[in-house]
């Protein structure tokens, strides 16, 4: 059965509030194998909702609409269910009692308006709240079934629960598993390539990509009669698709690339240690964000003047002097500063012009020099090591720390899995 979600408000498309009630109920509905197709968002209007209800009734087995459903003259949507089914509205004596008891336990009077919540369209029925004085509504729009619901987000979770769930449960079998692979250092398009005909849109499990943050998420979604078959067709094309993606898949759900740099300095015992300048700290945020980072982070400078550089990591004044604070030269003293001064085993250091101001030609704003240091030791080589890279984020200075801090993350990832692999 293919179901569709509607929020009403104004406070939605005029994008003061975020909807968050249609993202809830469409995870709800997907755990229990029913697929969400639309999901409509309408102003506070009676036509608009009518006319959102009467489309999505001839499209979708299920309709759950949040919000308008409160006392004030905003709330149209018990109108709109009216006016849809163009019938009249009659007063619902129980729902009554029930707002009358509500006020009385909260020692409150009860406004007139409150009356009208006990207003039900004829030839629906209303849904009791234990939330709140709004009771929710059913409604048959033959062959669909139209569910409205108040929109504070915790009735609507918690009606959505005690009212749709039960009457869904016992459809014929329909298990959808959802899963994500998030991957980092290469571009949605890249990613999109590599993955070929697994893109596919008719194949099952359907596999989609999604971006944030510079993270490139490979969705993938199973639905099959059972959960036997769901769960083996995705750990198949999960497979499929980290071969294709080898290095760039660097965890999956909910990880993050300091989750995947934790996991694998600690499978080594490793610590590592930062020398930021444009990033100011971020790269030490990210790598704390990890509880008990004690365990594989030692700490970290932020030296933005060159004079702490020098004083603080031994940077060279000469190299300072010839090659600019923004250089290969700086970005390894940097490394090797830290590695000499912490003991720990790899260092990261990044140097880089973060702007809006102080990019020249030769170094626009988003050059970032990045370098990783490794111990003599680390990672099985004999020989303390270094190496740093360019990278341009052409970008706003709140991308190009984030993304920075994000490349050292990755660098020493890809560090960790080749020391690993021998
Ligand atoms: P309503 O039922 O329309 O009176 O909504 C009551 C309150 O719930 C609104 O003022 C919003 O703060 C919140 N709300 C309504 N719809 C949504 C939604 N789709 N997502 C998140 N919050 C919502
Ligand atoms: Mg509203």
């Amino acid at each position: 059965m293919k179901a569709a979600i509607i929020a009403v408000g104004d406070e939605l498309v005029l994008g003061q509030t975020v909807d968050t009630n249609s993202a809830w109920l469409s995870a709800r509905l997907v755990a229990v194998g029913i697929m969400p197709t639309y999901h409509l968002t309408v102003a506070d209007d009676l036509d608009a909702i009518a006319g959102a209800i009467v489309a999505a009734s001839a499209k979708a087995g299920l309709v759950v609409v949040t919000g308008g459903l409160g006392p004030t003259k905003d709330d149209l949507t018990r109108d709109a269910i009216a006016k849809a089914l163009d019938t009249g509205m009659e007063l619902h004596v129980p729902s009554l009692e029930r707002i009358e008891a509500f006020f009385r336990r909260v020692g409150r009077p009860m406004s007139d308006s409150n009356r009208l919540q006990a207003m039900c369209p004829v030839g629906a029925k209303m849904l009791d709240n234990d939330c709140g004085t709004a009771p929710g509504i059913e409604a048959r729009f033959e062959p669909a079934r139209v569910f409205a619901l108040p929109g504070v987000p915790v009735a609507t979770a918690s009606m959505f629960e005690r009212h749709i769930l039960p009457s869904l449960s016992g459809r014929p079998g329909r298990v959808i598993r959802t899963g994500v692979l998030r991957t980092f250092g290469a571009g949605e398009s890249t990613i999109g390539q590599m993955l070929g005909d697994l893109m596919k849109r008719d194949r099952n499990p359907v596999v989609g990509t999604t971006v944030s943050g510079g993270v490139v998420g490979v969705r993938i979604r199973s639905d099959f009669p059972s959960a036997d078959l769901a769960d083996a067709a995705m750990a198949e094309t999960e497979a499929l698709v980290r071969e294709s993606l080898g290095d760039f898949v660097y965890g999956r759900g909910e990880e993050t690339l300091q989750d995947a740099v934790a996991g694998l300095l600690k499978r080594v015992g490793r610590k590592v240690v930062t020398a930021e300048s444009c990033t100011g700290g971020l790269l030490s945020k990210f790598l704390t964000d990890v509880p008990g980072a004690s365990e594989f982070f030692s700490g970290g400078w932020v030296c933005y003047s060159n004079r702490l550089k020098v004083e603080q990591l031994g940077v060279r004044g000469e190299s300072l002097a010839e090659h600019g604070a923004v250089s290969e030269a700086v970005a390894l003293e940097m490394a090797a500063g830290a590695i000499e001064r912490s003991g720990a085993d790899y260092a990261l250091a990044l140097t880089g012009i973060a702007g809006p101001g102080g990019g020249t030609p030769q170094k626009p704003v988003g050059t970032v020099w990045i370098a990783l240091a490794c111990a003599a030791g680390a990672g099985g080589g004999g020989m303390p090591r270094a190496k740093a890279a360019l990278f341009m984020f052409p970008w706003t200075r709140e991308l190009v720390r984030d993304r920075a801090a994000k490349t050292a993350l990755n660098i020493l990832r890809l560090e960790l899995l080749r020391s690993a692999a021998g």
